[in-house]
């Protein structure tokens, strides 16, 4: 399988948050995609590669992903702060939901660099041994939705993919998102989309981010864990969601890659262990589609490259020998 490394952008700032008036820094920032990278290093048969999408098609997917006026505001605002400022004073948040991202003047760049990152995990689909590629990129985007931004995430990567996936012939797609928090973003874009559906696995939504109900339209299907799940809960939820994958009729699938639903992720709650991710690398594997992995959370420095390692392991063992069984050799 393809890696796909994001591009440096600035000095790739570190994210802030906001909790009561007061700032913050957090984990998410460029050491997560370091020891991503470093876990999926050691795995056999994963091939790093650079970003390869230019401006103009970046710019009509994200154009396709995000109303215009949400785009021209964002840089507008991004391009007024100076080196340190932050603005915490925009109205771009999700109505309903606590304004928690703040601007600063990279915003804009490293959220271009990270769709960048994605929509080249499409591009390299093409020619990608097993057809699938992983996008390592940051800040997450499930959380960005037509015209709001909120948790960390700014443009939405996976959303973008669905648009780079049709424009390549990919009718109808599905995008499986395991990550601790619900893509309530990816869930608005798509809303309208007829051909798109979109599965996820959960915490609660009223108990983590985004602290509101979760929304219902007829291709959304969720699993929602009020309590953390075992990892045999988990799994079963994972393959539940395969199988409605199957069900959907999609032609190409799109992941949202979380991995902080492991215990001692500082934004999760969860007690899941990185080998779970085996589990789920697996299940994905036994989709007979294209496969298009983009990186949301996951913040526990020390264990997210763990995660990757043990998810890429999963699912280059199961799909190499399904495809060994069915005479199509390792390609
Ligand atoms: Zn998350």
């Amino acid at each position: 399988m393809i890696a796909i490394r994001q591009r440096p952008a600035g000095r790739g700032p570190r994210n802030l948050r906001n909790r009561g008036g007061v700032t913050e820094p957090t984990h998410e920032a460029d050491a997560r995609l370091s020891a991503i990278e470093a876990g999926l290093c050691r795995v056999p048969g994963v091939e790093l590669r650079g970003a390869t999408v230019g401006d103009a098609e970046l710019d009509r997917h994200l154009r396709a992903t995000h109303r215009d006026p949400y785009l021209r505001e964002l840089e507008r605002r991004c391009a007024a702060l100076d080196g340190e400022q932050q603005d915490f004073d925009h109205d771009l948040s999700c109505p309903g939901i606590e304004l928690d991202t703040p601007l600063v003047r990279e915003t804009v760049a490293l959220a271009r660099e990270g769709t960048r990152t994605a929509l080249s995990a499409v591009a390299a689909l093409a020619d990608a041994p097993l057809r699938a590629a992983y996008a390592l990129c940051r800040p997450p985007g499930h959380h960005a939705g037509p015209s709001w931004l909120g948790g960390y995430c700014i443009y939405n990567h996976a959303a973008a993919c669905v648009a780079a996936l049709r424009a390549r012939g990919f009718r109808r797609v599905a995008v499986l998102d395991f990550d601790f928090h619900f893509g309530n973003g990816t869930a608005a874009i798509l809303a309208d989309d007829p051909e798109a559906w979109m599965l996820s696995v959960h915490c609660d939504t009223e108990r983590a981010f985004p602290y509101v109900p979760e929304p219902r339209h007829p291709r959304l299907q969720t699993i929602a864990f009020r309590e953390p799940p075992s990892e045999a809960d988990y799994l079963d939820a994972i393959a539940q969601l395969r199988e409605a994958v199957r069900r959907c009729g999609s032609e190409a699938l799109v992941v949202s890659v979380g991995f902080d639903g492991i215990a001692g992720d500082p934004h999760g709650g969860w007690k899941l262990t990185p080998e779970v991710f085996r589990g789920v690398g697996s299940c994905l594997a036994e989709i007979d589609l294209p496969q298009c992995w983009v990186q949301e959370g996951g913040y526990a420095l020390d264990r997210v490259g763990a995660c990757a390692k043990h998810l890429a392991e999963g699912f280059l063992t199961t799909r190499q020998g399904r495809m060994r069984a069915a005479g199509e050799g390792d390609a």
